[in-house]
């Protein structure tokens, strides 16, 4: 089956205890967030890494603490997390090849990663019978894309050992109407066996 990963903000200023806009615990998905892209790219599964960038201003600050701003430290993603065969996809009108790539960096201004003009054609591109999605925060930017990825008809997994959220209240809620909605539930392990 054509599966497509989606590896939602796993960034610095999430992920870490000393990042920006820390959601607690997350650094202890990594490993697992490491090991299903490694696993995509072992076995030529495309990995869509969706990522923030902000500009210093932006307005997404106006609610939450400035986070993720491009170009800085905070902004990248954990060296494991990342393919070698990668490319940026801006939130620009843009043209881009995907010959070879494993790892599709999909930069974002906002929660939702479909407001990124160019993720409707990428997945035509790509073709996906089934997308995995995992990352932070379950509550918001993985609800975001699980629930686009829905929209388009096709299967869509949530590894619900390679998420985390700030709102366990809010997550379960939110895991529990994505199966009302037709998603699927899995883990690591039986997404990686
Ligand atoms: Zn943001």
């Amino acid at each position: 089956m054509n599966t497509v990963f989606f590896d939602i903000d796993t960034q610095i200023d999430f992920l870490y205890p000393a990042g920006a806009l820390y959601v607690p615990g997350a650094e202890k998905v990594v490993e697992q967030i490491a090991a299903l892209n490694r696993f995509a790219g072992a076995h030529e599964i495309p990995v869509v890494s969706t990522m923030d960038a902000h500009t210093e201003d932006d307005p997404e600050f106006r609610a939450w603490p400035p986070h993720c701003v491009a170009g800085m430290r905070g902004q990248h993603k954990p060296e494991a997390t990342l393919l070698s065969r990668r490319m940026i996809v801006p939130n620009a009108d843009v043209a881009f090849n995907l010959d070879s790539t494993q790892q599709i960096l999909l930069e974002k201004q906002t929660f939702d990663c479909f407001t990124n003009v160019n993720l409707a054609r990428l997945l035509e591109r790509l073709d996906a019978k089934r997308y995995l999605v995992y990352g932070v925060v379950t509550e918001i930017c993985v609800k975001f894309a699980a629930w686009g990825l829905l929209k388009t008809g096709k299967r869509v997994e949530l590894v619900t050992d390679a998420v985390r959220s700030l709102n366990d209240a809010a997550s379960a809620e939110i895991t529990a109407s994505f199966v009302a909605a037709g998603g699927v539930l899995t883990t690591v392990s039986a997404a990686t066996s």
